[in-house]
């Protein structure tokens, strides 16, 4: 359950675990278009998403939220390409963002304030304005000094702020402690026993329009129950402050639904609703929850190339040209993402090697798979299951490029995200001027 098994994964030949991600002709295809063939035209590593995987994604989990009355914000931070954003919104998503920078991607994507629920544990001043210029949703706010900075900034422009207060329920969400939120100890929402005060003082601020609460446990929960701890406790919750006279309008139950790196099942959403149904629904709230990872993780692979087949002690390395600064879960949390070779291989795939990134460091390695096809040079594979948190996570370290991103629907693909080029961020440099000349009067040495 806890993704951090750096265990073995077997990749059976042609069962991809994915309706649009086939073997056509012992050749890997996205939707109805050859990966191969993008990686003819588009330099590996890229990204690259399934259009209809995305649609299908959503309208499952709108419509098993429906019969709750519960509508969907999608967590940028998960993936937060312009054209995944235009995709989901045009479907009707709101969005879930936890800066100002995704703040504006999601302007520009053609999602409406009034559409957006801006979360996070340090938003600055400016990001605060920003979102209230631009009629935000809500703001969920995380601790008492946030509260003061929304009531300072809301005052000076004039507006009344919507707030929620982010509860921290203390449940245990069961994930990878890199990625538990919902714990007392965990540095995010506010205590259980904290809120009320901390409510009564929202209502009394006419800077502010407290609108209710919010809550967010964790990512990659694949076992549901801790959503029925949380949730039971902000039932209690609702219930304890309108007795005594506050009122409480929107729940905001956060995201985290699980999906299976191991081609098994993603949590059940109906499930999932079903527990929504038996601990929020009758409080008579506008429900709102913010999935990322359930609805885009299964959507994309990672395209890579082989570099170099290495013998390492009692093992066999394939370098691969996609390293850690493109896709980090492995290097940070443990996970295992799947391994399908863009090619399938007649002989069988009985093959076990170690994968590993270009990156200097010994944390740059994806994991060791068995079941592969004998791997050479130039040969092609995808990493599954990495739609979410890969190209929105991806760094330049060691002077790697940002990957260029894909978009296929149907038997169409469009780049949506051109490669960086190292001429780009070498502009964002200059040498300083007393490295250039140290005769300058602006020599700071000489200030010293
Ligand atoms: C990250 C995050 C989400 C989305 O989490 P997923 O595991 O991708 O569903 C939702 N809400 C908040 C506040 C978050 O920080």
């Amino acid at each position: 359950m806890a993704e951090h098994v750096m265990a073995t994964v077997d990749t059976p030949g042609g069962d991809t675990g994915s309706k649009q991600l086939v073997y056509r002709d012992e050749a890997l295809e996205i939707e109805r278009v050859c990966i191969d063939t993008i990686a003819r035209t588009v330099p590996t590593p890229f990204y690259c998403y399934s259009s209809d995987a995305i649609r299908t994604a959503y309208l499952t989990l709108s419509a098993a939220l429906k019969p709750v009355g519960a509508s969907v914000c999608f967590a940028v931070k998960a993936n937060a390409n312009l054209s995944v954003l235009g995709l989901l919104a045009d479907l009707g998503s709101g969005m879930d963002i936890v800066s100002g920078g995704e703040l504006e991607r999601a302007l520009v994507a053609g999602v409406p304030g009034s559409k957006i629920i801006f979360s996070g544990v340090g938003k600055k001043r400016s990001e605060i304005a920003r979102a209230l210029e631009v009629g935000i949703h809500q703001i969920n706010v995380e601790s008492e000094a946030e509260l003061d900075a929304v009531i300072d900034v809301a005052g000076a422009l004039g507006v009344r702020a919507p707030v929620a207060l982010r509860v921290n329920p203390d449940v245990d969400a069961g994930t990878h402690a890199k990625i538990s939120t919902g714990k007392k100890e965990d540095k995010f929402g506010i205590a259980v026993q904290d809120i009320p005060a901390l409510y009564t003082k929202a209502f009394a601020a006419p800077e502010l329009d407290p609108v209710g609460l919010a809550v967010h446990i964790g990512s990659q929960i694949l076992d549901l129950s801790p959503y029925r701890a949380a949730y039971s406790r902000i039932a209690d919750l609702v219930r304890l402050l309108r007795s005594q006279g506050l009122p409480i309008r929107r729940l905001d139950l956060g995201g985290g639904i699980g999906i299976r790196y191991d081609h098994g099942t993603s949590a059940d959403v109906g499930e999932y609703a079903m527990i929504v149904r038996e601990t929020v629904r009758n409080l008579d709230c506008e429900l709102t929850v913010e999935p990322g990872r359930w609805l885009v993780g299964p959507a994309g692979v990672l395209v890579t190339e082989v570099l170099y087949v290495k013998k390492t002690a009692d093992r066999l390395t394939v370098i691969v040209d996609a390293g850690m600064n493109d896709l980090m879960r492995p290097a940070i949390y443990g996970a295992v993402h799947p391994v399908l070779p863009l090619k399938q291989d007649r002989q069988g795939n009985s093959h076990t090697y170690q994968i590993a990134g270009p990156v200097c460091e010994s944390s740059d390695i994806f994991g060791t798979y068995r079941d592969l096809p004998p791997l050479r040079s130039g040969d092609r594979l995808a990493f599954g299951c990495a739609g979410a948190y890969g190209a929105s996570m991806a760094s330049t370290y060691n002077g790697r490029d940002l990957a260029a991103e894909v978009l296929v629907d149907g038997d169409r693909f469009r780049v949506i995200r051109r490669r960086q080029t190292t001429e780009a961020l070498l502009a964002l440099e200059d040498e300083t001027e007393w490295q250039v000349s140290s005769h300058s009067p602006t020599d700071l040495r000489h200030a010293c």
